[in-house]
């Protein structure tokens, strides 16, 4: 007897089967004929996809977009100075009921992994505590990793540091950084060395917001890689948006990109925030402000697309969709191959659970039970739609349910129903 039962559906390497789910855990994925369940979800026709991960947002500013006022420029500098602006008035309560908000919005596209980066330049440590409360009220179905993340520069700002160390006395998961946003490459390269032997030394692992900048010369990415193979970190350290990659000079990188492989560094471009910030100093030719994934996924690097922003100073629109994510970084990354676009798909799935060293991920027997059903035959339909998620499981619970998104049409001679599937 199975708590549940999702039959029928197509996983994402094509398989069709049935998945038995007892306990919170996957106990089956074979045909279950005649086996009994408490319920039984059909998913005949339907995708069903390990959840969603987003391993790069802010849930302390996410939802906040035009308090005190809206980002004007567009610019990720005017963003950070009204950052500065919305942590004078924000509070505790405050920033809880608007992560438990986007908390409800994930649940409901399934995404059920979230590494956020949380301000620690803040002498009340207001955002830390509240995602602190935040992390264990949603544990039950979100898996959510704090990153210490000193915004106004871990030496620039003169508290920062004593702050960013405070945060991961709390309990904050993962040890943050903004080398590009010191005053002078060496203060950058010096942050970088001092957070990664912080995170070495209490066994953490690391993310930092790394050149994120059309300068050609930020090369901190460089000191990131070095540092973690000295400090033995391999596979614990991610580079987020590392966009100043695109304007490099192509020798270097072609030194680079090995570096980067043998320290196996997690990367994270962030599609919807790099093409919107990126570029503004450009006049035309105009910048597309993309790293170089399809490099380095051919050189064996893991990447994954990160959501960064919803509402918020830097970020007007977002959704809480990872296929919304993806969809743009095919386009901006020029992924459109079958075989690319399924790789964007694995890129906001597998991809990113490897980045945030998830346990029990994915869909196999003895892994843990979440799951989606999409309105999509296959994971590049669920790209081209953004396809509705029809069913979200989460630790073998059903947490989100949603109808099918058919069209009624009234055309004489025409369909009465448009799906707009088209599975090939
Ligand atoms: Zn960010």
């Amino acid at each position: 007897m199975f708590d549940l039962i999702v039959k029928g559906g197509t996983l994402t390497d094509g398989r069709v089967t049935d998945i038995g789910i007892e306990k919170g855990v996957i106990k089956a994925i074979d045909a279950l004929e005649g086996a009994e369940a408490g319920e039984v979800i059909d998913a005949t026709g339907d995708l069903v996809s390990p959840p969603f991960v987003d391993p790069h947002f802010h849930m302390d500013a996410t939802l906040s977009y035009g308090t005190p006022r809206i980002n004007a420029s567009g610019t990720l500098l005017e963003g950070i100075g009204l950052w500065g602006e919305l942590k004078e008035v924000m509070t505790h309560d405050e920033v809880v009921a608007r992560a438990l908000d986007y908390c409800d919005w994930a649940a409901s596209t399934g995404l059920l992994a979230i590494r956020s980066h949380v301000d620690t330049c803040d002498d009340r440590l207001l955002g830390v505590s509240a995602l602190l409360e935040v992390r264990e009220k949603v544990r039950g179905y979100i898996d959510l990793q704090l990153v210490a993340f000193p915004q106004d520069g871990f030496y620039r700002d003169p508290t920062a540091r004593a702050n960013t160390i405070r945060a991961l006395d709390m309990g904050v998961d993962v040890v943050g950084g903004i080398p590009h946003f010191e005053r002078t490459m060496a203060d950058g390269a010096a942050s970088v060395t001092e957070l990664c032997g912080i995170a070495a030394e209490r066994g953490l692992q690391v993310d930092m917001h790394c050149d994120e900048t059309d300068d050609p010369n930020s090369r901190h990415i460089e000191t990131l890689a070095s540092e973690t193979q000295r400090l033995g970190l391999q596979g614990r350290v991610a580079g987020s948006h590392l966009t100043s990659m695109h304007s490099m000079d192509n020798y270097y990188v072609s030194k680079l990109l090995p570096l980067i492989a043998e320290a196996r560094i997690n990367v994270i471009p962030n599609p919807l925030i790099n093409i919107v910030l990126q570029g503004r100093h450009d006049t035309f030719p105009k910048r597309r402000g993309l790293t170089r994934v399809r490099e380095m996924l051919a050189m064996g690097i893991n990447v994954g697309w990160g959501q960064d922003c919803v509402l918020d100073p830097w970020y007007s629109l977002g959704t809480a969709d990872m296929l919304d994510v993806a969809f743009m970084g095919l386009h901006v990354a020029q992924m459109t191959s079958p075989a690319d676009m399924r790789t964007c798909f694995d890129m906001v799935t597998t991809h990113n659970a490897r980045t945030m060293g998830l346990e029990g991920y994915g869909l196999e027997v003895g892994a843990q039970a979440s799951l989606v059903v999409l309105d999509a035959g296959d994971p590049v339909e669920a790209l081209r739609l953004r396809a509705g998620r029809l069913c979200v499981i989460a630790k073998g619970r059903v947490i989100s349910r949603r109808a099918r998104g058919d069209a009624q049409l009234s055309l004489p001679g025409r369909p009465a129903r448009v799906t707009r599937r088209h599975t090939l």
